[in-house]
This record gives C-alpha cells, sequence and structure tokens, in this order.
C-alpha cells in the first residue's frame, strides 16, 4: 500500500491510541498498570508492525522492524517500575539508573516494594 496514506491513518491511531491510554491509566493502581500495560503495548506493536509491513512490503521490513519491535516491547515490560502507593510510573529501570536504583519514590515518598 501507498506509505503516504498509511502514514496519516497510523499517526491518527497513535494518537488517539496515547490519549485513551493516557486517561485510562490516570489515578489507576500500579497493579492495574502492570497487568494492561503489556498488554495494550502489545496491542500497539502489532498494529505498528501492521502498518510498517503494509507500508513496506519487503523481507527487510520485516527483519528489522519485528525483531526491533519485540526487543523494545520486552525492556518497556519487564523494565517499568511503579509506585505501589500512589501509582506513578517512575520509569524504565533498564533505560535510567536512578530509576533501577531508586528505593522511594519520587512522588509520595513511600518505599518501593518491587525489586529492581
Ligand atoms: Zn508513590
Amino acid at each position: 500500500m501507498d506509505p503516504g496514506i498509511l502514514f496519516p491513518i497510523y499517526l491518527v491511531f497513535w494518537i488517539v491510541f496515547a490519549i485513551g491510554t493516557k486517561l485510562l491509566f490516570r489515578k489507576k493502581p500500579a497493579e492495574f498498570k502492570r497487568k494492561y500495560n503489556p498488554v495494550l503495548s502489545g496491542f500497539h506493536l502489532v498494529v505498528f508492525l501492521t502498518f510498517a509491513c503494509l507500508a513496506f512490503p519487503r523481507i527487510e521490513t520485516f527483519l528489522i522492524f519485528v525483531p526491533a519491535g519485540v526487543a523494545l516491547f520486552f525492556v518497556g515490560w519487564k523494565g517499568d517500575r511503579y509506585c505501589d502507593s500512589c501509582g506513578k510510573e517512575l520509569g524504565n529501570k533498564f533505560m535510567s539508573g536512578e530509576v533501577r536504583k531508586a528505593t522511594f519514590c519520587s512522588q509520595c515518598g513511600a518505599k518501593l516494594k518491587d525489586k529492581p
């Protein structure tokens, strides 16, 4: 398919998905976020890979985007830390040394229970 048509469609999807996810996770407990963030991230990954493979239907697209997307999905899934007290997403421990080393929540000051 023509990337000139697919890109605006994906852009609208991405904006709606980002706003919807932000509203859905707003003021939700950490357990809710731990449970549903990987599900939504996986759904977004599938949609992104579908658009990428439709826009650029070559084997190179598949060989580059699928492993990179799956790797980023697992980094986000296994690396995100949340405060059990206030539900704040503290960040990704694989991307930030401060998040990995944090023992207290930066928002409410509660001691973090999950081990980095
Ligand atoms: Zn907190």
